[in-house]
């Protein structure tokens, strides 16, 4: 039995393994020259970049992964300490993320009494949420809206206010210094959104990063995960073709018979499992109504992100491996940036000097350097004639807040705007994390992990369930599989 992957992102590649460990003859179609998606790589000048994920959480779904598909752990990583540090503009205190609470207290101590004992109070609550819901929520298979409604019946009634208040207002609850808020509701930036519209319910993600397990760089780059990962690709006999954009379909006796190239030329199986954006693929290539681009826009989607890639020479002073950049507006900048009310004079952003840890990745003497600022996707500000503009400004705030002249010091520069974040990886309208995680996008709301019409297509990625970041994703792979070898069961 042949099943067809539509994308080698990492939750392409994953549900290829899974399949083909249960019988299947496994064929990936990926649009780009290279296997990874958004983890992927970028080699210039000397200098090496992961171009899109520079640390994951929940490390135990990959060691988990491996374990079902029957291989050791293909990558090393480490835990990150401190997790990131944060610099506020006009202010020469950093605040480094410590998981060692008493540690971490120390950093606090002068704006926030007692913070040791109210954060351990805000994580017992976040930690009960997490443990109540990441097993019967997270990781299932809904079959229908009923089967979701009695699921989160089952969560604690004590959860409920979480949905109702935004993360802002749940750490109000435990802290009264606005700068520790604004550091520990960042969570919220990674699933693309801002605390002041994000549900209380994701506060579990600071559980996640301050206790159950942190974050984790991977030995030789993040895109170490996708080479090791192909590596058992290729090993496992699975084919895979590049430069292959799928955009249309042939249908027969009410299912999917093959997916048509942009040459036209047919690739048939007897199921297909699309890794492209689950909401974008049924708009654009299987032109359903409810996924026009008029329904997609009115859907909410994460973040786009601005992304540099630096060569530079000479070893960055006053900067740790994961460093955010703030403002000191946060309230009103993030109130305004998603939607291109907000200059980008004096942007936010996340810094990764990738060669502090992998010193590789640069030639001696140098660093390798991502900046990633989340900026509105392409419903609002559609075109980016001015990313010179903005690339210089980051990179000038940069400079004058680490203390070291980078524009005279580059060796190479890469900038990715939100127009090729979308071209090179079909993400809608540029948007980096794929659809936001509000209460109507999440569990049976979120677009299905099977197709409503054709019984042999489904999906799998940021934009179906769970949802994103990699080891959702990791999850993803599993559930779909699920589903088809249920369906179909194991065909030895
Ligand atoms: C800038 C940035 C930073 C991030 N940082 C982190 C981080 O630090 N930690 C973390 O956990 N997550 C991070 N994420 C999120 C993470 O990258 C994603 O959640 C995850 O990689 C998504 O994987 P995926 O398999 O769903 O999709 P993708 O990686 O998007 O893979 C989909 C693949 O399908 C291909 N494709 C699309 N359409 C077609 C078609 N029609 N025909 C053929 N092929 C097609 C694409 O080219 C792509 O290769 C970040 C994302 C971005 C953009």
């Amino acid at each position: 039995m042949k099943a067809m992957v539509i994308g080698s992102g990492l939750g392409g590649i994953c549900t290829a393994l899974r399949l083909q460990r249960l019988g299947y003859k496994v064929e990936i179609l990926e649009k780009h020259h290279q296997a990874g998606g958004r983890l992927n790589q970028l080699k210039k000048d000397g200098f090496t970049f992961d171009i899109g994920p520079s640390f994951f959480s929940m490390s135990y779904e990959f060691k988990s992964f491996a374990k079902e598909i029957g291989i050791e752990m293909p990558f090393e990583f480490t835990a990150l300490d401190p997790l990131y540090t944060i610099h506020f503009r006009g202010s020469e205190k950093r605040y480094s993320i410590h998981k060692d609470l008493q540690l971490l207290a120390r950093e606090f101590e002068e704006i926030e009494p007692d913070f040791e004992a109210k954060m351990r109070r805000f994580l017992a609550a976040s930690g009960q949420l997490f443990h109540d819901t990441i097993d019967k929520v997270v990781k299932t298979n809904y079959t229908s809206l009923f089967h979701f409604f009695t699921t989160m019946a089952t969560v604690p009634p004590k959860h409920a206010p979480k949905m109702f208040r935004t993360v802002w207002d749940e750490m109000s609850r435990y802290f009264a210094s606005d700068t520790v808020k604004q550091i520990f509701s960042l969570v919220a930036f990674f699933l693309g959104a801002t605390p002041f519209n994000t549900p209380a319910v994701y506060t579990l993600l600071t559980y996640t990063e301050m206790v159950h397990d942190g974050y984790h760089n991977v030995k030789g780059g993040m895109y170490t995960i996708v080479e090791t990962l192909m590596e058992e690709v290729k090993k496992s006999g699975i084919t895979i073709r590049y430069n292959t954009e799928i955009t249309g379909f042939q249908e027969q006796d009410g299912k999917v018979v093959a997916l048509a190239d942009q040459q036209g030329k047919l690739h048939k199986a007897d199921l297909f499992v699309i890794n492209a954006d689950a909401a974008a693929f049924r708009g654009k290539v299987l032109q359903r109504k409810k996924f026009t681009p008029e329904k997609l826009d009115q859907q909410k989607w994460t973040m786009a992100p601005f992304t540099l890639y630096l060569g530079v020479k000479g070893k960055l002073p006053n900067i740790d491996h994961h460093n955010y950049f703030l403002g000191n507006d946060f309230k009103a900048y993030s109130s305004k940036i998603f939607t291109n009310d907000a200059g980008l004079e004096q942007p936010y952003y996340y810094v990764n000097v990738l060669s502090k840890y992998n010193p590789e990745s640069a030639p001696p003497g140098c660093e390798s350097v991502f900046i990633l600022c989340p900026v509105p996707d392409l419903r609002y500000k559609p075109t980016w004639l001015d990313r010179e503009e903005v690339a210089q400004n980051i990179i000038n705030d940069l400079s004058q807040r680490i203390g070291y002249n980078i524009a005279d010091n580059l060796l190479s520069k890469t900038i990715y705007d939100p127009l090729d974040w979308q071209n090179t990886f079909n993400l809608y309208r540029g948007s980096g994390l794929g659809l936001a995680h509000n209460l109507n996008q999440i569990g049976a709301f979120r677009p299905k992990n099977y197709d409503e019409k054709f019984p042999n297509l489904f999906y799998v990625g940021a934009s179906t369930t769970p949802g994103t970041g990699l080891p959702m994703v990791v999850i993803s792979s599993k559930l779909v599989t699920e589903r088809i070898q249920k369906k179909y069961g194991p065909v030895h």
